[in-house]
């Protein structure tokens, strides 16, 4: 067995045979996979990778033949070794409007339907799929085709919001170019989201910040009109790219403050305490929050916070190993799986190092400057692939970033100094369960405030 095949039999192989098991030490629940299907899209956003990475996803590799090819070969070696997924992801350019993209779907469920256990299969799309009737219908049929095989295929919206998507995501078609072909666009997505109860992604970029206060606006009155909560189904993420400027970082410190005023006094009544139960000593909108709360500041995971550490990656095109999609650069993957007469027969080193200090180290204390920074316990940290992109070491911070995320911990920190949060926590009762946790973020905070000092 080789160091890879031991790294990857402890970390994925071995939870998914052994399958959800109740037991609180379990890896499963944090173990799955993404199929990375292919990187032709429809669009071409100003900050995705796949349009300005054509390494990513080698040319050769994207024929759909193949690709189909190698996912039954994959699909057929989990079934072999009875793996069982709490979430599979499908990531791709967007095919979901394509026959294409219909096709993947049906190998899968046809998988699901032979026994493969899979919970949820979860698919980022920018939804452009919802302009056409028979797409429509066809997602939706697999939708409910899924549900009658046991596994919830949801649909996660990348869309950026009705005044930022013009900015950002420039479609191939001229969806957002046409107000009229705008307004139907928008009408379609949300009808179709809340048809099925699913929720939005969109980015909080350079490129796109200083719009976002009237753009969450909009997203407010849409959520208001079908049915959502703005501030529990929206999950803002920021775009970690080495393009963050003074000015930008300004926009999104003003962006975080509009948001705190508005969830206080429409959500709060103006009444701080509520505020700091929301934030700090409930699970703030769960049931059923989207994840990442943008003005949060909540203690760092030493793994990094996005999916790289926690998912499994194939490139279907030639069933390479990257660590996650935005780092499958020849350098930096893990392996590749062996073929010999169709089938999978094991797995060919690349780079085990890779995966070892993905995988089993702690990205904090691994990566340089977070290992000593003042500011590690809130950040969020990079994107390795950004970092790799920027500085060809995919654990070194980027400047620009690092000045974006200590620029918004400072602003938060001063924030709720300002309104009274960090007075409201240091009264918290040791009943409480959360007393542990809120004494490390309140010492975090001091830290901090001392190193700047
Ligand atoms: S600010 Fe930069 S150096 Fe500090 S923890 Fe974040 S990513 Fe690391
Ligand atoms: S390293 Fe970057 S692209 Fe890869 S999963 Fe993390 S955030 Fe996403």
């Amino acid at each position: 067995m080789s160091v890879l095949d031991t790294i990857l039999e402890k970390r994925f192989f071995t939870p998914w045979r052994q399958g959800r098991s109740g037991d609180p030490a379990s890896l499963w629940p944090d173990s799955s996979l993404e199929l990375y299907v292919t990187a032709a899209c429809n669009q071409n956003c100003e900050y995705c990778y796949l349009v300005r990475q054509k390494e990513l996803y080698p040319r050769e590799a994207m024929k759909p033949e193949i690709i189909k090819k190698n996912m039954k070969n994959f699909l057929d070696w989990c079934l072999k070794e009875g793996f069982s997924f709490h979430q599979v992801d499908l990531f791709s350019g967007e095919i979901w409007h394509s026959p294409f993209g219909w096709e993947i779907l049906d190998i899968l469920l046809s998988y699901i339907r032979r026994g493969l256990r899979i919970e949820t299969v979860m698919i980022p799309t920018n939804a452009s799929f919802v302009l056409s009737d028979r797409a429509i219908a066809e997602m939706a049929n697999r939708i409910e085709d899924y549900g009658a095989a046991g596994c919830r295929l949801q649909l996660s919206g990348s869309i950026d919001g009705g005044l930022s998507d013009g900015i950002t995501r420039r479609g191939n078609e001229s969806r957002l170019t046409d107000e009229k072909n705008t307004d139907d666009f928008y009408d379609r997505f949300f009808s179709f989201w809340r048809r099925f109860g699913f929720v939005f992604h969109p980015m909080v970029s350079a490129e796109n910040v200083k719009y976002w206060r009237e753009n969450f606006q909009w997203w407010d009155e849409r959520c208001r009109e079908y049915g959502y909560d703005s501030f529990r189904d929206i999950m803002m993420l920021e775009v970690r790219n080495d393009n963050w400027t003074d000015e930008s970082i300004e926009d999104y410190k003003s962006f975080l403050g509009f948001l705190i005023d508005k969830l206080l006094d429409e959500r709060c009544s103006g009444d701080v305490k509520k505020l700091v139960n929301h934030l700090f000593l409930t699970d703030i909108f769960n049931p059923g929050s989207s994840g990442y709360i943008n003005f949060g500041l909540a203690k760092a995971d030493a793994f990094q916070g996005c999916t790289v550490s926690d998912m499994f990656t194939v490139r279907l095109g030639d069933l390479a190993i990257p660590p996650c999609h935005r780092t499958a650069y020849d350098e930096l993957l893990y392996g590749r799986f062996r073929v010999e007469d169709g089938k999978i027969t094991g797995i060919e080193e690349h780079n085990p190092q890779i995966a070892s200090r993905i995988l089993l180290q702690d990205s904090i204390l691994c990566s340089p400057g977070c290992d000593c920074c003042p500011y590690n316990f809130f950040c969020l940290r990079g994107c390795y692939g950004s970092q790799r992109e920027a500085g060809k070491d995919p654990f070194m911070p980027i400047e620009s970033v690092c000045r974006l995320f200590r620029g918004k911990i400072d602003f938060l920190i001063d924030k709720y100094r300002e309104l009274g949060v960090w007075e409201a926590l240091e009264k918290v009762s040791p009943a409480n369960a959360r007393y542990e946790e809120i004494g490390e973020i309140l010492e975090a905070v001091k830290h901090i405030r001392e190193a700047r000092a």
